[in-house]
């Protein structure tokens, strides 16, 4: 006790012990050696990362009240704890060394290349980050020796290297890599969707709320307590019926299946591997099917992995990509979801300003979709889903939009770009019934912005589309159109329709 006094006090300490507000983990990261006898623990709330932009109150209350619900557990646990608010980051760790004196500074790898290169200026040892199941430097060695980087081959060698659904020879389990024909089943009808775990707020949560002048849904826990809730109540209620619903998206539902867990991973508050883990003892249980299983543990080990991978291999200048040279200003819809008529894209920005969150297809295949067919600059696209979303932070945004999104990269991460005309959205949403626009048609007043803009899309880009062999069905198929110029026609109109808000 009288050792904790005096650390507290600020004598005795050996080490400072940075923790950002994404390595929230007592097991992984920084604090995985750490010792209340010897180190102070130092978290900063910086002025830049409240008001640096303008981020989505939802989003800024989770990570604030889950960084200060860590602090507390921290100093429970017998820490000497430095909550700290200041201008920036390096501010903060200025002001802990001036209370400290000159102690060494100890930060897990930082979760961006700019967080990572100030740390690395201010002379803060960085070391392993082990909040992944992938380290940096292996992932450079796969990507080293792949000539082109295809998800499904990173995915194949995780199962086998991590033993995951596989059997002693690496195998895959029930001799299947991929259960997709199972699965990307439309929404279906009268069905019962599991009921949403709530999460109630604490004094704390409140006190966070109060400050950013937010009133908080209950849909995010702040603690890992919470976290594990959630965990919990996913396997229990939705890991069954995830695998054929993942692509869906319901009027009557805004999670479905999904697992609601990605702001817990991506700030430390779970770990991948505990997640996987609590999902194959379920399905060894019997309590869920393999095409479900094998879904959710290919979005965990496999995609999350690679998309962090990916951004550290492909570098800092991979954000300002801009391929396709797409400079429109973002639509006036990002900022008003009813500066649309478009049911579909009313009804997803209206979800993201309500929560800070929607499942994988409405951002792609809604808003990185339109992003993309409009030609909307890659950069203002990033940077609004980067604000926007709960769950988001540089490593993961950065390949998802850039990449994934908006094919800014000309086919790096993916081969063709994930563009799409309204009878993807009319067949897996229920969006189309109540629109003003028909999936079906692709001129006319009524035509589907989506469908019009698909073509026009491709037309724009036959050229560089026409050099890439899993596009030149599709671009052929712009020869079979026999109202090309009523086409062109209607998509000029929609493009100035959706700049002024009135399509
Ligand atoms: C354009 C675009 C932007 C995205 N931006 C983010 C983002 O900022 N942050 C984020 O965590 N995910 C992002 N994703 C991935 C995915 O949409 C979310 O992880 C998922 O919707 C989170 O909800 P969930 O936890 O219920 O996921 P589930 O559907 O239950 O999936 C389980 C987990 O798989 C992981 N995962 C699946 N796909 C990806 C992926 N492409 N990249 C990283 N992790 C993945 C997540 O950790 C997720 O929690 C993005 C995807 C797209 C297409
Ligand atoms: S008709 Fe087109 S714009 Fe309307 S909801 Fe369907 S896909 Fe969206």
């Amino acid at each position: 006790m009288a050792e904790r006094d005096a650390l507290s006090r600020g004598r005795g300490a050996e080490r400072i012990l940075y923790v950002p507000f994404d390595h929230l983990s007592f097991d992984h990261g920084v604090m995985r050696t750490a010792d209340p006898a010897t180190d102070v623990v130092v978290l900063v709330e910086s002025e830049r990362m409240l008001t640096g932009r303008p981020w989505h109150t939802e989003r800024l209350f989770f990570l604030v009240s889950a960084a200060r619900h860590f602090a507390a557990e921290a100093e429970s646990r017998g820490f000497a704890v430095r909550y700290l608010r200041a201008p920036t980051t390096i501010d903060g760790l200025t002001d802990a060394l001036t209370e400290f004196g000159n102690l060494p500074v100890t930060c897990a790898e930082p979760s961006s290349f700019r967080q990572h290169r100030a740390l690395t200026e201010f002379g803060v040892e960085i070391i392993p980050n082990d909040l992944f199941l992938t380290a940096r430097d292996d992932f450079h060695a796969w990507a080293s020796r792949q000539k082109s980087f295809v998800m499904e081959n990173f995915y194949r060698a995780q199962r086998v290297r991590l033993g995951i659904l596989v059997d002693g020879e690496g195998k895959p389990e029930q001799g299947r890599w991929n259960f997709d024909a199972e699965n990307r089943l439309p929404p279906p009808k009268n069905y019962e969707w599991p009921a949403r775990l709530a999460h109630e707020r604490d004094a704390m949560d409140l006190e966070v709320a109060a400050q950013l002048q937010h009133t908080p849904t209950d849909t995010w826990a702040t603690t890992r307590a919470g976290a594990l809730a959630q965990l919990d109540h996913f396997i229990e209620h939705n890991l069954a019926g995830f695998g054929p619903y993942e692509d869906a998206i319901s009027n009557d539902d805004w999670s479905l299946h999904h697992s609601l867990l990605s702001p817990y991973l991506n700030v430390g508050l779970l770990h991948a591997s505990e997640v996987v883990e609590a999902v194959l003892a379920a399905f060894r249980a019997g309590r869920a099917p393999i095409e479900s299983v094998e879904a959710f543990v290919r979005q965990v080990i496999g995609w999350r992995e690679y998309i962090n991978g990916m951004y550290w291999y492909l570098g800092e200048d991979y954000r300002n990509l801009n391929g396709l040279n797409a400079d429109r200003p973002l639509l006036p819809v990002f900022a008003d979801s009813s500066a649309t008529k478009m049911a579909c894209v009313g009804g997803v920005v209206a979800d993201v300003k309500k929560r800070g969150w929607v499942h994988h297809i409405p951002r792609l295949m809604v808003l990185s979709n339109l992003a993309l067919i409009t030609g909307t600059n890659p950069q203002a696209f990033l940077d609004w889903m980067r604000e926007q979303f709960v769950d988001a932070a540089d490593w993961v945004m950065v390949p998802n939009i850039i990449g994934m999104g908006v094919h800014a990269d000309g086919g790096l991460l993916m081969t063709k770009p994930y563009a799409s005309g309204g009878a993807y959205l009319n067949r897996m949403t229920q969006y189309c019934k109540g629109c003003a626009y028909d999936p079906k048609k692709r001129s006319g007043d009524d035509a589907c912005p989506f469908t019009t803009l698909y073509w026009d899309f491709l037309d724009r880009h036959r050229e560089t589309f026409a050099r890439n062999h899993r596009m030149a069905q599709q671009v052929n198929g712009l020869n079979r159109l026999s109202d090309l110029p009523q086409l062109r026609e209607r998509a000029r109109e929609v493009l100035t329709g959706l700049d002024a808000g009135l399509i």
